[in-house]
């Protein structure tokens, strides 16, 4: 009865060290662990003490008896990735972390952004003892987009707020709740009262597309729209148009999969979770009927991971389909490929609400009078740079019109220059 490693994971490593008999890999240090979608267990060596579920912040760990049906075809994605990577040779790990002393006496820190990375920071500071720790943030409430991003079909991911409860709880640790940095108070004022300053403020803002009608009404960033729907103070009395049977998403990451889904979901389904009230009401009332995600690469570069494929395949009452097969490219050539094939395979079921998963197209302008009306495309091709990389360039083959009233713009997530700290435009980094 081997442990599988489930859709939750985020590849953290807790359990890699909980494990008696290492076989939960790849672990840090190894190759691919930078990489890695999720970790996965050797059903072959497992041993099935239970050790690595206490260890996981968010329930990811199952024996393979307890798998919904949903979740059985992770047994066989855990087992594949030894096939991939075998490693016969791997000792049973003794790994001791490095330890870490801070200099002896009292050590004040202000750690700006009450997110997973400020509050793991704040929790590896308060091991040490005679550490104070205070965590700043703008919003009235921690937990940063573990709170509003997440989505909430994904509540055992959201389950990791547990592990923040428990470094709340030590002494030394402090909140400073709804005061902005750079606004409230400054670097400077910071530094006046602590010893030292570690920043963690995210990626709050989305990068925009560059095309012609992105401003419009019903062209919405994705981050506002998420913001929305999880009840963010920023974005909660958003309206949104939902009054369109087909909404487009342009990308095809993780977070383009979770708008999709939250956009088709049964309203009642979501009724069950943390959604926002405001949000529940709108979308009770939408038309929306097909949801299209736009990829400018193939199948094969699909942004979204293979975990969050696998639990959108098994959507109940929703159809998956997949448009856009590059000429030549094997549906074997990964295991990304096998599921998208499969999908593409499959017969609409009339009635249904769907979700198209559509690549090789680029967008070229958003139009409409007063806002949203449709999206013009076109087909791109794919080449490989001299350095290996997939890239993708228009076709030349002219532009087809997708009528929609709501554009998603879902590209990739950036960080907001804090004021008074240098910022680097290029990499959207402090240098
Ligand atoms: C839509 C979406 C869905 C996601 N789903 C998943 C998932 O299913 N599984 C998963 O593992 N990961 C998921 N993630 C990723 C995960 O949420 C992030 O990796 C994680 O939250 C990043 O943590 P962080 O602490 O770096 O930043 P954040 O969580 O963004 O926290 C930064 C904090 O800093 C605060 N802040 C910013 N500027 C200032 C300032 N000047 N002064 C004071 N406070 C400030 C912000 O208010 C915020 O609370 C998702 C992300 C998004 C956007
Ligand atoms: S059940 Fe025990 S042996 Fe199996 S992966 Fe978890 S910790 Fe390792
Ligand atoms: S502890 Fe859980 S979330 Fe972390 S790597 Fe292991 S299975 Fe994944």
């Amino acid at each position: 009865m081997p442990y599988v490693v489930t859709r939750s994971c985020c590849a953290d490593a807790s359990c890699v060290l909980a494990c008696p008999v290492n076989c939960i890999h790849p672990a840090p240090g190894e190759p691919g662990f930078g990489t890695a979608e999720m970790l996965y267990v050797d059903p072959r060596t497992c041993v099935d003490c239970g050790a690595c579920t206490t260890a996981c912040p968010v329930d990811a760990l199952k024996p393979h008896t307890a798998l919904a049906p949903a979740e059985l075809p992770f047994l066989e994605l855990n087992a594949s990735y030894y096939r991939q990577n075998p490693h016969e040779d791997r000792a049973p790990m003794y790994v001791v972390p490095r330890q870490r002393a801070l200099p002896a006496g009292e050590l004040s820190v202000a750690v700006v952004g009450a997110g997973p990375a400020g509050l793991f920071a704040a929790d590896e500071l308060l091991r040490h003892p005679g550490v104070r720790v205070t965590v700043h943030d703008r919003l009235p409430t921690p937990y940063g987009l573990a709170r509003a991003g997440v989505a909430p079909d994904h509540q055992d991911t959201k389950q990791v707020t547990e592990l923040f409860g428990a470094i709340e709880s030590q002494p030394g640790f402090g909140y400073r709740l709804g005061v902005e940095i750079g606004t409230d108070l400054s670097h400077a004022d910071l530094l006046r009262e602590h010893h030292a300053v570690i920043y963690a403020v995210g990626a709050a803002t989305d990068r925009r597309l560059g095309i012609e009608g992105e401003d419009l009404p019903g062209s919405v960033s994705a981050t506002d729209f998420v913001a929305w729907y999880n009840g963010h103070p920023d974005r909660a009395h958003d309206e949104h148009r939902l009054d369109t049977e087909r909404a487009v998403v342009v990308g095809n990451g993780n977070v383009a999969l979770d708008v999709a889904r939250i956009l088709t979901a049964d309203p009642d389904d979501l009724a069950r979770t943390d959604i926002s009230d405001r949000a529940l009401a709108a979308l009770r009332t939408s038309r929306v009927r097909e949801v299209v995600l736009l990829g400018r690469r193939g199948p094969a570069q699909a942004a979204f991971t293979v975990p969050e494929l696998l639990a959108l395949r098994a959507l109940k009452n929703v159809d998956v389909t997949v448009d856009g097969w590059p000429e030549g490219l094997a549906a074997d050539a990964t295991e990304k490929t096998r599921l998208l094939a499969e999908l593409a395979a499959r017969t609409p079921v009339e009635g249904r609400r769907r979700i198209v998963l559509r690549f090789l197209t680029s967008p070229v302008r958003i139009t409409g009078e007063r806002a949203v009306q449709a999206l013009e495309v076109t087909g791109t091709e794919l080449h490989t740079d001299a350095d290996g990389t997939v890239r993708a360039r228009p076709s030349g083959g002219g532009t087809e019109t997708l009528e929609t009233g709501l554009v998603l713009r879902c590209v990739g997530y950036r960080a907001r220059p804090v004021p008074g700290l240098p910022f680097d435009e290029d990499s959207g980094t402090v240098p």
